[in-house]
């Protein structure tokens, strides 16, 4: 979804638009620039704060914001989950125009709130990613670690993926 930037750039400041920087928690991954912030639900942008993590799109960027207190207290597997599920949705939006990948319903396997499509896709998407590579934050790119695992081709993960995969 686009937002209007004159909405946007009171909550980000005057530099949004530019690239992580060097110390920030951002990375590219798939050729797609992706900033983490850490923050609290209760002051996500453009998502209700019953959620753990959102991502929002923003010019080349796509922000994700991840809840610090679900993150801290999390076991591992939900800690490299939050994170895979809201990259997936970036590589949704940038890689495959918001298709998620042919689903419909079928992620209500893991939950009615994974029926939506791109919610279906996203947590697909990481759990693909946790079978490839395990419970690896560096190759998300996490705090601007690098790993050596490379992520799932976006195009690689549908309904049937799933089904075969056993997810
Ligand atoms: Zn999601």
């Amino acid at each position: 979804m686009k937002w209007p930037l004159a909405l946007l750039a009171p909550l980000f400041g005057g530099c949004f638009l530019l690239p992580p920087a060097e110390r920030e928690n951002g990375t590219v991954l798939l050729g797609v620039r992706i900033h983490y912030v850490m923050t609290s639900a209760a002051a996500f942008d453009f998502c209700p704060a019953d959620r753990v993590g959102c991502s929002v799109p923003l010019g080349s960027v796509c922000f994700v914001q991840i809840d610090r207190a679900y993150f801290e207290k999390g076991t591992p597997w939900q800690k490299v989950n939050v994170v895979a599920h809201e990259v997936g949705h970036c590589l949704n939006l940038r890689r495959l125009g918001l298709s998620s990948g042919g689903f419909h319903d079928e992620g209500k396997r893991w939950g009615r709130y994974y029926a939506d499509p791109s919610e279906g896709f996203a947590e697909a998407y990481a759990r693909t990613y946790i079978r490839r590579c395990g419970l690896d934050l560096d190759s998300l790119g996490w705090m601007n670690r690098r790993g050596s695992c490379a992520l799932p081709d976006p195009k690689s993960v549908t309904p049937t993926s799933v089904e075969s995969l056993g997810l």
